[in-house]
């Protein structure tokens, strides 16, 4: 029989980790003892405190007379079975209400159904946590009976009957509390698990991604074009692969700061991602370069489409701090398997393609072909010699003039630059400004041009100017371009309204402001400023209206193309008489044949410039030119004659 007097009913000592419910199973088939049970461990229901004895015995003197310290109130709930299969019922039910039992007190003899190890070992198939006290007298089992029946469990205690009123409760307490700290162990155990799932995941995707644009980065990229070419080769289908280059990004960054330069980056990435198909991978891989593999074409026609998205896409001024800034693109592509199936080579052919899109002087697309490496380790070649040339003295300035239509006087000699080749003898400009301008080496090629100029200028009758041409990259203000001019003018002693600068739009592209500031800065100093190839830009007449020059330079494709085109012929009309309404000079160049001067002259160009007058010579002779021309109505001279 149980000592069924509650010691514990208004205190109790014990310290409960957690306040919640603890749900204790009674199985036992003496219905007197469930109640026994109850007083026990019901705390809360009871209001009578027994025992007193007992319960200082275990939990200690109380420290007033007649009170105990105040514990917090164990939430404990008692249910019943009297058999062990009504036991097992009511663990499951239990269990799917979510409201599992902590503990079980089991009689061991409950006839005429289960004995109570045959319920535990039942229990425990479905609820393999709960704790479990075998109430057992010796006489009915003996205790290593039951250990190799049920199996040796830290969940199974066996308690002799008949049983304290103190033991039931401090077992009761004891096994319930390790319950509910294996569960919450259990559980954080399940969170931990949880949260390196998740942060594993985490880092698998920031592995593959570029931390700045969102997209992917080069390592997915790689492996995207690893699977894209494997389903070529298995689908017989094509994949194009195409890398893009933000040209002069270096000078974004460093006009306008790294932010903006991230700005650009994150646009580019954004516009790239609209113009591609969901299937298509698109990706930074690394500094200004991006990457798009497009898969499973079926015609190259396809990639011309998307090239054709993406150029309209990019062509767009990006907004970086409340300012339009104007960007170009140099774009490489290679297809497979019609350049290669392998990724590396591949990615090399396109990468060739991009070096030659940079080298045809930028904002512009390039599909590989074979011929490209060869040119590719010339221009290498080229760059490498090229850095000698200065110092070699194997730069040379030829001299082209141009006339003024009005009295046929030599108005300016335009210099351009030769490299007497040690092996492969003059080279003109196209040959190497590319090359130069890509490497930075134009910088220090256009210094040496200025200074040449000016002092060969400085020689020559004083009313002819001298006009040099000038290439964007020499506009960034690291290059301090002003100061290098005003000194070598200062050096040579020429007159600052003796030089013409020769620049194109390209100038205006990349940093409107920058570019127009220094124009302008040019012009207050004296020199003149000339528009040149007018015609072959995007907006040469929105540059024109924005900003003042002193002369537009008709490009000769113009000139040539008025022979036979009605609209060139036009165009040539035009542009003379935009100059005359403008108040500033124009120049029609490439002049070959007594056709094409009567045709500007009669237009109103100001100046002509052309083979028909004079070829480019290192060695201009100035007394030829004091003689004037006749006027085109009057037979003119053969211009063979007129080597200047
Ligand atoms: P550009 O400024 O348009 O110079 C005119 C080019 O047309 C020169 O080619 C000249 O020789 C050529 N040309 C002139 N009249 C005729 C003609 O009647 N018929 C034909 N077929 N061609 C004619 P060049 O010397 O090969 O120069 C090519 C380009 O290289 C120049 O075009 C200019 O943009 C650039 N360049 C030349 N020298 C320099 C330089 O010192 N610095 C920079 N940045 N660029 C230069
Ligand atoms: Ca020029
Ligand atoms: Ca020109």
């Amino acid at each position: 029989m149980l000592q069924a007097s509650n010691p514990f009913t208004k205190v109790c000592a014990v310290q409960s980790l957690e306040n919640q419910s603890r749900r204790i199973l009674i199985v036992d088939d003496n219905k007197s003892i469930h109640d026994d049970y109850r007083k026990i461990l019901n705390v809360s229901s009871q209001d009578e405190c027994a025992d007193d004895t007992a319960m200082a015995a275990f939990f200690g003197e109380p420290t007033e007379p007649g009170s105990h310290s105040q514990p917090p109130a164990l939430n404990i709930e008692v249910d019943s079975a009297a058999q062990g299969q009504e036991g097992l019922e009511m663990v499951q039910k239990a269990i799917d209400q979510g409201r599992p039992y902590s503990l079980a007190f089991v009689d061991i003899r409950m006839p005429p159904g289960w004995d109570g190890l045959k319920t535990v070992a039942e229990i425990w198939k479905i609820c393999p946590d709960l704790q479990v006290v075998i109430c057992s007298a010796y006489s009915d089992n003996r205790f290593q009976e039951i250990c190799q029946k049920l199996g040796q469990s830290d969940s199974l205690l066996i308690l002799k009957k008949p049983f304290e009123a103190v033991e039931v409760y401090q077992i009761a307490v004891a096994m319930t509390e390790k319950w509910i700290l294996s569960r919450k162990a259990r559980l954080r155990q399940k969170d931990l698990e949880k949260l390196v799932q998740e942060r594993t995941l985490e880092l698998e995707r920031a592995s593959l991604q570029d931390s700045l644009t969102r997209i992917a980065n080069r390592s997915k990229f790689n492996s995207s074009l690893d699977d894209a070419l494997k389903r070529t080769r298995r689908h017989k289908s094509l994949t194009g692969l195409l890398l893009i280059d933000v040209d002069h990004f270096k000078e974004i960054n460093d006009s306008h700061g790294h932010p903006a330069g991230d700005q650009v980056l994150i646009q580019v990435a954004r516009r790239l991602r609209s113009a591609i198909r969901e299937t298509d991978t698109v990706a930074r891989l690394g500094g200004d370069e991006f990457g798009i593999i497009q898969p499973e074409a079926n015609s190259v026609n396809e990639f011309r489409l998307v090239l054709e998205r993406i150029e309209n896409v990019l062509r767009q001024p990006f907004e970086v701090s409340g300012k339009q800034l104007n960007c170009s693109f140099s774009i490489g592509i290679a297809l497979a398997p019609n350049d290669s199936d392998q990724p590396e080579e591949l990615m090399s052919q396109a990468d060739v393609a991009l070096y030659r899109s940079k080298n045809n002087g930028r904002a512009c697309s390039s599909f590989y072909e074979p011929k490209m490496d060869e040119e590719l380790i010339q221009t290498r070649k080229v760059v490498a010699e090229l850095s000698q040339a200065v110092e070699e003295g194997e730069l040379q300035l030829y001299y082209q003039p141009i006339y003024s239509c009005s009295d046929w006087r030599l108005a300016t000699c335009e210099a351009l630059l030769r490299w007497n080749h040690p092996e492969r003898g003059l080279l003109a400009p196209n040959a190497f400004l590319p090359a130069a301008e890509e490497s930075g080496l134009i910088v220090q090629l256009g210094e040496w041009v200025v200074r040449e100029a000016t002092r060969a200028a400085a020689e020559w009758p004083n009313d002819v100017r001298v006009a040099v041409n000038f290439s964007p990259v020499q506009f960034h203000p690291r290059f301090k371009l002003f100061d290098m001019i005003m000194n070598c003018l200062e050096e040579s002693g020429l007159a600052p309204k003796r030089l013409e600068i020769e620049v194109t739009e390209n100038v205006l592209l990349r940093d409107f402001d920058l570019a127009s500031n220094l124009i302008n800065k040019l012009r207050s100093a004296g020199m003149s400023v000339v528009l040149d190839d007018f015609g072959t830009g995007h907006s040469s007449l929105n540059y024109l209206k924005r900003l003042a020059f002193d002369k537009i330079k008709l490009d000769r494709s113009f000139v040539w193309g008025a022979d036979t085109c009605a609209k060139s012929a036009a165009i040539l009309n035009s542009v003379a008489s935009l100059g005359r309404d403008l108040s500033i000079r124009s120049t029609a160049e490439g002049v070959e044949t007594l056709a094409q001067l009567e045709r500007v002259s009669k237009a109103g160009f100001t100046e002509v410039q052309g083979y028909y007058f004079a070829k480019p010579t290192p060695n201009p002779v100035f007394e030829d030119a004091r003689k004037p021309f006749p006027s085109v109505d009057l037979p003119i001279v053969d211009g063979s004659t007129n080597t200047v």
